[in-house]
This record gives structure tokens, C-alpha cells and sequence, in this order.
């Protein structure tokens, strides 16, 4: 397992050397549309008459530079997709055309958000992409122009119909090309993953939206629909199916947890009783190896349900470590803390094991053994998960539980 951690966090800190000098591919799906491509970003261009329309620009200027130097005609415009770094860090690399660039009216403002909470970024960051903590310096290149509903821009031979909504960010912009019957959705779909809806560390996603603005999408018939910034593409029937298992399972997933709201289901049963179709379980289109059920339950749940919920004791709490505290000295021994989740660890209750161990983790975070235990469920824990966040979540963890063991055993230092 250490070998496994020790390969996770070489791979974090790998990527971050690859984005600052990865080569971009390049592709070109059709005769006026082209894409670029770097592990974790993509954006996409298309030719008209009159000059260049480019969709998003990569994550880092070292790609986008590379992008820059193939497009041979000039940038008229810019359009943002939504204003996740993945889709707008490269800008700077493209204003030498003095384009316009184009998002919706919310976007500035995730701007302004993003420089407000730049130590909380680099912290969820770190947990999140399992990556060191450090603040970026980020350039970021505000849209010249902003619009909210719909707005047509005509360009040479082509019409460009951009459609703003609330998704997974509350600034996506969707485009249209009737002339070549292609839709760019930005993250409208990640490809081949379940819809990115729920993230722990981020503000509520607008699942219904979401699927209303897919079914938008799906009534215009496109042709090819290009996802991410434009990296990956589905075309004529696929495309349509695409669609609609990501329409189908939002809906579904999404009713569900409604009406267990109604139903007064707490949550933490809520997260284990919403399921997806049968039928849609082994889409093609639908991989949970990004985000997961769970995450989309609690973010439903917060969407429409305010913190409370329903137990009187939860009302006005106490800070967590007091009650613990209470409930520790209540057991009177850590010894037995450490037997019953070492028992349920042997029953494959680690999650459980987890939150009773917590108890003793909380009031004597220096304890040696329930660290050593935490480690080991943990691990445990991030056997069995093939979801990217919540297992970069466990080994933030475990290497945090291991920096702590290591500098016990060097006297602190
Ligand atoms: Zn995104």
C-alpha cells in the first residue's frame, strides 16, 4: 500500500510537471473544427470566412502558447465555456488578436471568488487532485464581454448561438453552430463520466438545470457535440444517446432525492438509498471514476434543504470536540475505542470503524495507535474506491496521519 500512496503522490506532483511542459495534441474533427488536448484540459477552434472563433484555452499559458502558433488565421472571439481554470488559465497566450471574449455575466464574479478564497483553493486543491499546497499565481483574463440568455454572434460563413445556464457552475455558456450542426457543452458532460454533480468541497451544482439544459441541447439534433473544452467528441446517434443517459440519470437521481426530502429521510440514510436505473448502471457514457452517487445526494440535498436537520440536538450544537469529549469520558478508556473499530475493521465496517474511532482522534489526536489504526482504515477505504476524489481524499489523510507518525518517531522534529 505505501509503494501504491508513494506512486499517488509521484503521479500528483508528475502532473503538475506535465502541465507546465506537456505537448498538446492536436486534432481536426471536421474541415472547420479543430481541438487541442493536454491530459487534463482541452479547448477547440473553428474556422469561418472572417477569422477564428475559439471555445476555452487549456489551463496553463505553456499549452496554450503551443495552440496559439497553430491557429493560423486571426482570433475574432473568444468564448468561455464557464470559468473552471481547466477551460479559461491559458487566455493570456491569446490576446495578441485583440479578440472579444465572451462569457456569461456571472463569470467575473467566480473570478473575483476565486482570488477571495486563494488559501482555501490551495488547501481543497491539495485534498482534492491529491497535489501540494501552494498558492498559484493566476492570471486571470476577465471577458470583455458578458451577456446572460441567449445571443447570436455571425462570423464570416458561420453563426454562432450561445445559450448561458446553471449546471455544474452557475456561468456555463453552451454554443450552437447550425451551419455545421455542432454543439460545444463545455463540461455539460465530462466525456465519458457521470455528470460532475456534487463536489465536497464545492458550492451546490444545479442538477435540475443540468438536465433541463441537456434536453436543450439534445431538441437542436446536433450532428457532433463537442464535451470538455472540446477534446472529446460524440457524434450523430452517439451523441444523441450521450445525451440522453446523462439527462435520464440526473432526472432520476435527482427525483429521488426529492422525494425522500418530502419523506423526512435523513440524509446520511439519503446517501445510501438513492441508486442509479438498473439500466444505465453499466453506461458507457456514465463512469463514476470522477465523482459519485453520494456526492450528487448531498448536493441535491443542499441545493433544497437548509443545515437543519430535524434532530432538536442539532439545532444550535456545541462544538463537535466538546461533545466528544463528553461521550469519551463517558467510555472512561481508549483501550476500548481501539478494540471496537479494530473489530469492525474485521467485520469490513471501515467507514464505521472511522467515525467511532474519531471519537478518540478528536480528544487525543497524538495517540499513536489510533493514528496507526486511521491509517489502516483509511487505506482500506481507498482499496475499494475507484472514485478520483473521494480516494485522493483518503490518501491526503493517510499522509498526513504518516507525516505525524514520522515526526513522532524523529522527536517531533
Ligand atoms: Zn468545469
Amino acid at each position: 500500500m505505501l509503494n501504491n500512496e508513494k506512486n499517488t503522490e509521484n503521479k500528483s506532483l508528475n502532473a503538475i510537471r506535465v502541465l507546465n511542459n506537456v505537448n498538446v495534441k492536436f486534432n481536426d474533427p471536421l474541415p472547420d473544427v479543430h481541438t487541442a488536448r493536454i491530459p487534463i484540459a482541452s479547448c477547440g477552434w473553428v474556422d469561418t470566412a472572417d477569422g477564428v472563433v475559439l471555445i476555452d484555452t487549456l489551463i496553463r499559458r505553456h499549452a496554450a502558447k503551443q495552440v496559439k502558433e497553430r491557429i493560423k488565421s486571426k482570433i475574432k472571439y473568444i468564448i468561455y465555456t464557464h470559468g473552471h481554470m481547466d477551460h479559461v488559465g491559458g487566455a493570456s497566450a491569446f490576446l495578441d488578436d485583440k479578440p472579444e471574449i465572451i462569457s456569461s455575466k456571472y463569470l467575473p464574479d467566480r473570478f473575483d471568488k476565486y482570488k477571495m478564497l486563494a488559501q482555501y483553493r490551495a488547501h481543497i486543491n491539495a485534498v482534492q487532485f491529491n497535489v501540494p499546497e501552494t498558492l498559484e499565481s493566476i492570471k486571470y483574463v476577465y471577458p470583455t464581454k458578458t451577456f446572460l440568455g441567449e445571443m447570436t454572434i455571425k462570423l464570416g460563413d458561420k453563426s454562432f448561438e450561445l445559450h448561458t445556464t446553471r449546471a455544474e457552475t452557475d456561468d456555463a455558456c453552451w454554443i450552437y453552430v447550425p451551419e455545421i450542426n455542432v454543439a460545444f457543452i463545455g463540461d455539460l458532460m465530462i466525456g465519458r463520466h457521470f455528470p460532475n454533480i456534487g463536489n465536497p468541497w464545492k458550492p451546490t451544482r444545479f442538477a435540475l438545470d443540468w438536465a433541463k439544459v441537456l434536453e436543450e441541447v439534445r431538441a437542436k439534433e446536433p450532428q457532433y457535440v463537442f464535451c470538455n473544452g472540446g477534446g472529446v467528441m460524440f457524434k450523430e446517434e452517439r451523441a444523441i444517446e450521450a445525451l440522453s443517459h446523462n439527462i435520464e440519470v440526473i432526472r432520476s437521481l435527482h427525483d429521488q432525492v426529492v422525494d425522500l426530502i418530502n419523506q423526512g429521510i435523513h440524509i446520511t440514510e439519503m446517501i445510501h438509498k438513492v441508486k442509479v436505473p438498473q439500466h444505465l448502471i453499466d453506461s458507457p457514457y456514465l463512469r463514476q471514476l470522477y465523482t459519485r452517487v453520494e456526492f450528487f445526494v448531498f448536493n441535491v440535498y443542499r441545493w433544497y434543504h437548509g443545515y437543519f436537520d430535524d434532530n432538536p440536538a442539532h439545532l444550535l450544537p456545541r462544538p463537535e470536540k466538546e461533545v466528544m469529549n463528553e461521550i469519551y469520558d463517558l467510555i472512561g478508556d481508549p483501550q476500548k475505542i481501539l478494540n471496537r473499530v479494530k473489530e469492525l475493521f474485521n467485520q469490513n465496517q471501515s467507514q464505521l470503524a472511522l467515525q467511532v474511532l474519531d471519537v478518540l482522534i478528536q480528544i487525543e489526536p497524538e495517540n499513536i495507535e489510533a493514528r496507526k489504526l486511521h491509517i489502516k482504515l483509511l487505506r482500506a477505504l481507498a482499496a475499494q474506491d475507484n472514485c478520483l476524489m473521494s480516494k485522493n481524499a483518503w490518501v491526503y489523510y493517510i499522509n498526513k496521519d504518516t507525516k505525524f507518525l514520522k515526526s513522532e518517531k524523529n522527536g517531533g522534529k
